[in-house]
């Protein structure tokens, strides 16, 4: 397997579908403020400057194409024993979810998202179907879906929602339950449970599902190693944000939201090469493959600058991949 160890952190920018309004009449419709050319194919110009990524796809990329070129990687890595991350960051109604592929819905085979790609192919390369006996399978999957709200994270599988998961309820604390996984139908089972608790914590806690970050974890047990991938639906940026923190502070908003621990931290160890953060898998040894969603709107031009920086700082994070151990 060829795998590129050194790329640990990619960023990839996509552009959400123009919302038509039905305000506009046919002669006025606003004028796109993002633009993407032949010649620079890893860029995108946003108001006339022109930023440079790791990939970077206009509104007409495919959900099939996405995976293949930004997520089949992280696949064989994590396949090959590496924790890794994919996380979505943007402006809310800019596609993270229907990226991110978390939509509990059936959905015809050109819109299904990252989570149920990534499940078919590890579930292939690993010789796991749903027939009873799995005699040529190379391990097991299993799955798990959480949800960090106000700095607690919550297991979406669990009988009680309401309840946050913290290392002295869980001592063992490994990112809420995990439920075996053979065929396409046990994902949608769970994306199924965890997106009706999250209304229904939602509506309990009379918050906004758009403020919290959904994480689902394919787990991937081969003999003694154990590998995880999250995939990562963070919260709307616009809701990240915090007023008068911008560059490197913005990027922190995130982490801080998720519970994790400040960026601050995060990112002093991550560039100091140590793994102090205690969340699993999101630490300095894990690959991240960061997707940021732009809106081509006028009006969205400030959050898509903010989005585009934040993408930026996140670029300049150092991780050093290295094999997961149990
Ligand atoms: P977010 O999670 O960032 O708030 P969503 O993923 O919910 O945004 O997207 C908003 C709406 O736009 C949804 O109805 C979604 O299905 C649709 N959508 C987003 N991106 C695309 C796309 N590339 N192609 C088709 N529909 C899309
Ligand atoms: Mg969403």
């Amino acid at each position: 397997m060829n795998i590129n160890m050194k790329e640990s952190v990619v960023v990839a920018v996509r552009e959400a579908p123009y919302r038509n309004t039905g305000m506009q009449g046919i002669n006025d419709i606003e004028r796109s403020v993002l633009e993407f050319s032949r010649e620079c194919p890893k860029a995108v110009i946003v108001d006339g400057t022109v930023y440079s990524f790791d990939h970077s796809f206009d509104s007409k990329v495919s959900q099939e194409q996405l995976y293949r070129t930004l997520i089949h990687p992280l696949v064989l890595k994590a396949l090959a024993g590496y924790d890794c991350t994919a996380m979505a960051y943007g402006q809310t109604g800019t596609g993270k979810s229907y990226s991110m592929g978390m939509s509990a819905e059936r959905m015809s085979e050109e819109h299904v998202g990252i989570v149920p790609r990534c499940l078919k192919d590890i579930l292939k390369y690993m010789n796991i179907n749903d027939q009873k006996e799995n005699h040529a399978a190379m391990g097991e999957v299993f799955a798990s879906f959480i949800e960090v709200y106000n700095e607690k994270a919550y297991d979406l599988l669990a009988v009680d929602v309401n309840e946050p998961l913290t290392s002295r309820t869980h001592p063992r604390f490994t990112g809420g339950t995990c439920m075996p996984m053979k065929s396409q139908k046990d994902l949608l089972q769970i994306l199924m449970l965890g997106t009706k608790n999250r209304h229904v914590r939602a509506t309990n806690m009379n918050n906004n599902s758009s403020r919290s970050h959904a994480i689902v974890t394919i787990h991937i047990q081969q003999g003694f190693q154990h590998s995880r991938l999250n995939i990562i639906d963070l919260a709307g940026s616009e809701s990240v944000r915090r007023t008068g923190n911008e560059g490197v502070a913005r990027a922190e908003g995130v982490f801080i939201n998720m519970g994790l621990m400040g960026i601050n931290k995060v990112m002093a160890s991550l560039s100091a090469g140590r793994s102090l953060i205690p969340y699993p898998s999101l630490n300095s040894q894990c690959s991240l493959t960061l997707l940021v969603c732009i809106s081509p709107h006028a009006s969205d031009l400030n959050e898509t600058l903010s989005t585009i920086r934040f993408a930026k700082n996140a670029k300049q994070m150092k991780i050093t991949p290295q094999l997961s151990q149990q």
